[in-house]
């Protein structure tokens, strides 16, 4: 690996249920240059608490890969919170899952507010780069999902392919594809494969060094006990990218 200024911290790696029912944080991870936190990954449900519990407080840039409980429950309160705060978001996502998170996810606040006056909004056209932070920039590739839901792949100042993320999908070989052009790859699945979530046996023909899972909804204890045979991620794990 480079020496890089770019690390992630994963918050959470739960699946659709798990914040509810065992109390397990939703996948989600925060991106930060030379330690510092600049971009969160997600903001499904419980991950809003380990934003506060191991930074104290949100950044200002927030990306959205789509509109389910898991991937952006948390955002209402966040975004409430935050604007109050003086904290504008800029929620960045794929152009269409911008417009369902704006008339679908916070439509909770429009008699006190309107989506405009609460965030900004990034709405992204997919298979084209926008620049991020730090000389990133983001490019998000539709993936196979119950909901529409897109993966991305961050590129450093010189177009270098640095993290790749599926976000929410089922085995696609052209997505899967499309984020291994990053040093880092974070893979969606879990233990038992459904019509929208790849399976941990699927994965194997694409794993290779620096490529890992999430989205796994097991616990860290739980998690430990596969390591051996897949690269799962677990809450707190960091990875320079
Ligand atoms: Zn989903």
């Amino acid at each position: 690996m480079q020496n890089t200024e770019f690390e992630l911290v994963v918050l959470g790696t739960g699946a659709g249920a798990s914040s509810v029912y065992h109390g397990l944080a939703s996948s989600s991870f925060m991106l930060l240059h030379k330690s510092k936190p600049f971009c969160l990954v997600d903001l499904g449900l419980g991950v809003g608490h380990k934003v506060i519990q191991y930074f104290g407080e949100f950044p200002q840039q927030v990306i959205i890969t789509h509109n389910h409980s898991d991937h952006s429950g948390d955002l209402p309160v966040v975004l409430r919170v935050e604007h109050a705060k003086g904290n504008k978001i800029n929620v960045l996502a794929a152009k269409e899952v911008s417009k369902r998170l704006q008339a679908y996810r916070i439509a909770e606040h429009f008699q006190q507010i309107s989506a405009e006056q609460l965030a900004d909004w990034s709405e992204i056209e997919p298979y084209q780069p926008f620049k991020l932070a730090f000389g990133l920039s983001i490019e998000f590739y539709q993936g196979v999902h119950s909901e529409l839901s897109y993966g991305f792949v961050l590129r450093d100042a010189n177009g270098k392919a640095r993290l790749g993320y599926t976000a929410d999908s089922c085995v696609d070989q052209s997505l899967y594809k499309f984020v291994q052009q990053a040093d880092v790859c974070i893979l969606d699945a879990r233990a038992n494969r459904n019509a929208w979530h790849a399976s941990f046996g699927e994965l194997k023909n694409y794993l290779r060094p620096n490529t890992y899972i999430i989205g796994h909804g097991l616990s860290s204890t739980d998690a430990k006990e596969v390591l051996n045979f897949y690269p799962l991620l677990v809450e707190e794990q960091r990875l320079k990218f």
